[in-house]
């Protein structure tokens, strides 16, 4: 049997990790932090008129710019940000954000450039830039999970990037980015600052996000996904906001075509129904503070979230209570961080079934 080590991979490749989040399929997945909450019927319907209708046609390669797809993006993020002048050139889109990310590493990264991360954080940030031959560099965070202006401005200094990933609210601690850190970010080097807001619609309402800050700010890209709060995981769409002069830089690494005629006309119909899609929003938001208050209770430390799950610590044994809950028909997540696991808010009856068997699992 050939084994990986034995075929003539890349150097920087040998020893590395894939994305490893378990795939299991149980009763309640609350794993991987997605929308546990179904799209509404009648907007399904409508998704599934706008797919067939495109099937027709789909001998032709689709809409290299995706126009319709980029229009109706804008429209809807001018629509959650007051004051926000965004269009459609300043809009690009891919299957999922984690290609976004890829596409503005292999823009702005790649080999003999750095980019500067803030652990614990989305592991697919330090695994996109070993992929484009990126070094990643790895800052440290404050007390609590924090990173001030100053912290972040001193690590910039310091290891001199070429890229900086913030994340906010950060994957997985549930920690909010104030926009002074990301500013100070943005004055203090001359490279790319990407702000992935993967969980932008569960922060607390009327709280201004990075798209706010992109006006005068050519180097700064702003990263979200229709996987989470848009419940479409599946559907493969995630997107940036940014300088127009940033998607003619992504139109270089890009593949032609990258984005198929049904994705792109999946997403166009579920963003013409937005407010029904984030309709469960709010219920989401709902459930993570039941589990915020439930933990608490139970004697455990959740990290205070503005996202659609939680970060806990005071578990004495992790690898043991996540068997012990996975034998439970439940499955959350074990990041490897000392005492700590992470769960994802889902609908009422999941966070339901999910704090119950805490409760039985959990000494007195
Ligand atoms: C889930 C998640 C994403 C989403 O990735 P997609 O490829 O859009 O599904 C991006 N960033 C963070 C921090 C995430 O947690």
């Amino acid at each position: 049997m050939t084994s990986l080590s034995d075929l003539p991979i890349r150097d920087d490749l040998r020893g590395l990790e894939p994305y490893g989040a378990p795939h299991l399929h149980l009763p309640v997945e609350l794993n991987v932090n997605e929308n546990t909450h179904p799209i509404p019927e009648d907007v399904a319907r409508d998704i599934i008129e706008s797919v067939a209708r495109e099937l027709l046609t789909v001998n032709r390669y689709p809409d290299r710019e995706f126009t319709a797809l980029r229009e109706s993006l804008a429209g809807y993020l001018v629509s959650t940000e007051p004051g926000l002048e965004l269009g459609p050139e300043g809009i690009w889109a891919a299957n999922g954000s984690n290609e976004i990310l890829q596409q503005i590493l292999m823009a702005f990264g790649g080999p003999g450039r750095s980019v500067l991360g803030f652990p614990p954080t989305y592991s697919m940030h330090s695994i996109i830039a070993h992929a484009t031959g990126t070094r990643w560099i790895a800052g440290e965070r404050d007390a609590d999970y924090l990173i001030s202006p100053e912290t972040a401005v001193d690590w910039v200094r310091r290891s001199e990037p070429d890229i900086v990933f913030l994340c906010s609210p950060n994957n997985p601690t549930g920690t909010a980015l104030g926009l002074d850190t990301i500013n100070a970010v943005y004055d203090a080097f001359d490279g790319v600052v990407v702000v992935d807001e993967a969980y932008a619609e569960f922060t607390a309402e009327g709280e201004p996000t990075a798209l706010s800050l992109l006006e005068g700010r050519p180097r700064l890209i702003v990263s979200r996904t229709m996987s989470k709060a848009f419940a479409f995981a599946g559907a493969r769409l995630g997107y940036l906001a940014a300088d127009p002069a940033v998607t003619d830089a992504l139109r270089l690494v890009r593949l032609p075509y990258h984005l198929s005629a049904l994705t792109q006309a999946a997403a166009v119909a579920a963003l013409a129904h937005a407010p029904e899609m984030l309709a469960m929003v709010d219920d989401i938001k709902f459930q993570r503070d039941r589990i915020e208050r439930g933990l608490a209770e139970l004697g455990y430390y959740p990290w205070p979230s503005a996202a659609n799950f939680v970060l806990f610590g005071g578990v004495s044994d992790p690898e043991g209570l996540w068997q012990q809950l996975l034998e439970r028909g439940i499955i959350i997540r074990n990041l490897s961080i000392p005492g700590h696991l992470r769960v994802s808010a889902g609908t009422a009856a999941e966070t339901t079934a999910f704090l119950d068997a805490m409760r039985e699992l959990t000494p007195r």
